[in-house]
This record gives structure tokens, C-alpha cells and sequence, in this order.
């Protein structure tokens, strides 16, 4: 029925908004969507430089680099394609550390380029292994591993790895390895520091921390990283560094760039200097602190067992033995109107995830605390009441 767009909506009206609490996409503040909302200009003419050159450099500020940042138009996945394209050649090792299902992915993605990747266990309920990671690297002594690469926040399990901790391994190995960070979910929510911590190579996405619809994606770029290019032999085009910075330099792209999302990061941007991205932090670290008090409060687990490595972003709860997440999450679509994240790979159906990133405030933790806990009564599963009332206790007391 193409006459009506809105077809697909199969249930009735929900009054209210919906609570999309999934870790992404997150909600889109209007301010970032009214400024999407403007007519397209001429991206090769002369007010569209200014714009390029303003978005470029105040990413800079969000990765905490002096050096390079590049912007594709394509989900997060793409810059992953081009952290690795543009820095290995075919058959080179990488080491990676499976601490969940979108570092399985990356895995799964760098294979599929020909590259070896050698692979650090973990059970899914903590950061990467820095010691393993270490071992790995001490071992190679002909220093055939070119690359480790680390999933800063991992959006499945809502587990944070140490990244200095890995840059400190690396060096302590006196290894060459380059260093390549994943922080899709956690850039603009969680501390991240491209240059402090020695990253080569930092891959990042526009629909989560920086608060805007899908379809940007970003590497920052260290000087070590791109020297690499210049000897990389990974075949590659589209995600090439060298004509985006060639074109960058006067803030003008070698394809045609998506300008109205690039408003939108423009208004993203100022609206994280705004508020200040130590506050932005502080606030992100607060709603996962209060949600980490409910599920505790319910009687329930997170599926980070790390108090050192949770997830400020998002917030992975193990349904009891027995029940189902996937029933639970259909229960509150269907009677609150709320969206919670599925449990991804092996946790599929044991764990929901709590998304509470981007532009979120204790009111909307609240009522998204709300759904889950009725969703949690209603579903009939075991637990003990008084979550939101813990939560309420965190973010009001002092
Ligand atoms: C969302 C996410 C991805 C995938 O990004 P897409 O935009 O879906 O391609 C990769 N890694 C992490 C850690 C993520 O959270």
C-alpha cells in the first residue's frame, strides 16, 4: 500500500512518546533535528567548506585528538572497513579479543578481508583481557601482529575495556603493533582520549553518544596509522584516507558527503560543548550507577560481572534461569510503548539491555526503570519490587 507510509504500523495508536532505550539509535534531540531539517545545499559550493571545516575540527575536540578525523557516510560498520583497509595488507596477523558479539564481528569482517586474527577469549562478562593481550604480544617475538584491535564499550555485553591499560601492554612488549579502538557506543558518553592513550586508529558512529540518526560514521587518525598507509595493500576505494583528507583540507569531500546529517553533527557538536563533556560524562556515569542500583534492587544480574569495567552506556540485565528477555522486551513494546535492546549472539533471549546514552535525563531513566519494572511484573517474572524506588534514591539523594 504505497498510498499510506504508515502501513506498517501494526498496532494501534500509542498515546505518549515512545521510549527507544535501546544503545542505539538513541533519541534524536530537536534540536539536532531541526537543523537536519533545512534545505540541502551545493556540497561543492562555498558555504558548504565552512561547514566541513567547522564539523571536522570540533571532532576533533570529542576524540581528544590533534590529528586526523575523517567522515564517511555510512553506519558504523563502514569505518571499521576502513580502520582495517587502510592500514594492513593481505595476510597480516591482527589480534582481537572477543569480549562480546560486535568484537565477533569485527573479527568476522577482518577474516573476511584475509587478514589472520589471532583471537583472546573472554566469557562475555568483562573488558578485554589486557594480560592475555600482553602474553599474545610477548610471544610474537618476530613481531608479525600488526594490529590489536579493541572494542572500547562493548554493546552487547555492556562491558568497557581498559584502552591505556592495552597501550601499556603493547609498549611494555616493545611491540610496533598498531592500536585500533572501536568506541561506536561509548564516544560522547564515556571518557575516551584518542591521543592521551596512544590510539592509532579510533572507529566511531553518529547514532549513539553524538545523539543523531544513523548514517555517519568516523575514523580519528594518529600519525603512526597513517604513515601505515602508505605501504597498506588491502585493496580500497570508497574508505581510501587519502582523498577524504586531500578533499578535507578545505572541508570539501571526494564523494558527495551527507550534508543534512552534517547539520545535524553541527548541532550535536555544540550542544555536547554546551553542556561540556565532563558533565556529559558525569552524566552518562550517573544513570548507569542508578540503573545499576534497580537491577540490584530487583534481585536481578548484570551481565557485567566487573565493577571496574561497567558500561556507562548501556546497562546488559540476565533474565532467571528459565525466562525469557525476548518475551519480557515484546511485553513492554506491546504494553508500555518502550524499546529495549535484545541480547546479541549466545546472550540472545537471556539478556535485555538497558540503553542509557545520548540525550537522556533522570526523568526519562525513570520512566524507562518504570516500564521495566512493570514489564518485569507483568511478564511474570521473578523479582522484588522497589527498583525505580532505588533508582529515585541514587539521583536524588545528595
Ligand atoms: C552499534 C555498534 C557497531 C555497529 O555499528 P553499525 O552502525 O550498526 O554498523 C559496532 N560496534 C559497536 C561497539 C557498536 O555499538
Amino acid at each position: 500500500m504505497p498510498d499510506r507510509p504508515e502501513a506498517h504500523r501494526s498496532q494501534a495508536y500509542q498515546p505518549g512518546r515512545h521510549f527507544l532505550q535501546i544503545p542505539g539509535p538513541t533519541n534524536v534531540p530537536d534540536r539536532v533535528l531541526r537543523a537536519i531539517d533545512r534545505p540541502t545545499i551545493d556540497h561543492r559550493g562555498p558555504e558548504f567548506g565552512e561547514l566541513g571545516l567547522r564539523v571536522l575540527a570540533n571532532l576533533k575536540r570529542i576524540f581528544r585528538t590533534e590529528g586526523e578525523v575523517v567522515i564517511y557516510p555510512a553506519s558504523g560498520t563502514g569505518a571499521w572497513e576502513a580502520a582495517l583497509v587502510n592500514t594492513l595488507s593481505p595476510g597480516d596477523r591482527v589480534l582481537m579479543c572477543r569480549t562480546g558479539w560486535f568484537a565477533t564481528l569485527w573479527q568476522a569482517m577482518a577474516e573476511r578481508l584475509g587478514l589472520l586474527v589471532q583471537f583472546v577469549e573472554t566469557d562475555w562478562r568483562r573488558g578485554a583481557d589486557v594480560a592475555a593481550l600482553a602474553a599474545a604480544l610477548a610471544a610474537d617475538r618476530a613481531q608479525a601482529i600488526k594490529a590489536v584491535c579493541v572494542v572500547h564499550n562493548e554493546t552487547s555485553t555492556g562491558c568497557t575495556s581498559r584502552i591505556a591499560a592495552v597501550r601499556a601492554a603493547i609498549d611494555a612488549a616493545g611491540h610496533p603493533a598498531l592500536l585500533m579502538v572501536d568506541t561506536i557506543s561509548s564516544l560522547a558518553s564515556i571518557d575516551y582520549r584518542h591521543d592521551a592513550w596512544g590510539v592509532d586508529v579510533t572507529v566511531a558512529g553518529s547514532q549513539k553518544g553524538l545523539m543523531l540518526p544513523p548514517g555517519l560514521s568516523f575514523n580519528a587518525i594518529g600519525a603512526r596509522a597513517r604513515a601505515a598507509a602508505k605501504t597498506a595493500k588491502l585493496a580500497r576505494s570508497y574508505w581510501d584516507w587519502e582523498s577524504m583528507l586531500a578533499a578535507n583540507a578545505t572541508g570539501y569531500f571526494p564523494y558527495t558527503p551527507s550534508t543534512n546529517l552534517l547539520y545535524g553533527l553541527d548541532a550535536a557538536l555544540a550542544m555536547l560543548f554546551d553542556e561540556g563533556l565532563e558533565n556529559v560524562f558525569a552524566r552518562h556515569d550517573r544513570h548507569a550507577e542508578a540503573t545499576r542500583r534497580a537491577v540490584a534492587a530487583w534481585g536481578l544480574e548484570t551481565q557485567c560481572a566487573e565493577p571496574a569495567e561497567y558500561s556507562s552506556s548501556l546497562t546488559a540485565v540476565r533474565l532467571p534461569e528459565g525466562h525469557s528477555a525476548d518475551a519480557l522486551r515484546a511485553v513492554i513494546l506491546e504494553k508500555y510503548n518502550m524499546s529495549l535492546g535484545n541480547g546479541l549472539g549466545p546472550l540472545r533471549d537471556r539478556v535485555l539491555r538497558i540503553g542509557h546514552l545520548g540525550d537522556f535525563s533522570d526523568l526519562a531513566l525513570l520512566g524507562t526503570l518504570g516500564g521495566v519494572e512493570m514489564g518485569l511484573r507483568a511478564a511474570g517474572v521473578p523479582h522484588r519490587p522497589g527498583g525505580v524506588q532505588a533508582a529515585i534514591d541514587r539521583l536524588a539523594g545528595n
